[in-house]
């Protein structure tokens, strides 16, 4: 999402001169490099702090790294079921916890969702 246009298409040529315009395009780009700079450099601190803390855990619970990969396999699994919707009947995702044909919550309440 660009400084400029914050998630609306920008205006362009319908009164904006060429340059202007090209200017403009030029800002939005810059503006959504720089989003992706700081998204970039916030993912790479979460996963400093996820490592960081996964060793706390290690040391103090006797884990191993082999013990983490088979409880994420066991969230990816349980993230993709799905089930059907108790008010229209279609299929839900139970990672959106909602269904997305008519807003109905899914049964999972828990903090992650
Ligand atoms: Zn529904």
């Amino acid at each position: 999402m660009g400084l400029f246009t914050r998630g609306k298409k920008s205006h362009s040529s319908s009164f904006l001169d060429n340059d202007t315009a090209s200017q403009l395009k030029i800002l939005n780009k810059k503006a959504e490099e720089h989003d992706i700079e700081v998204l970039k450099h916030k993912v790479e601190n979460l996963s400093l702090i996820c490592r960081a803390l996964w060793e706390f855990i290690c040391e103090d619970k006797n884990l191993s790294e082999n013990d983490l990969v088979k409880r994420i396999e066991k969230i990816r699994e349980m993230k993709e079921k799905t089930e059907i919707c108790p008010k229209c009947g279609r299929i839900m995702n139970l990672n959106q916890n909602k269904c997305l044909y008519c807003g109905t919550r899914g049964n999972d309440t828990g903090a992650f969702k």
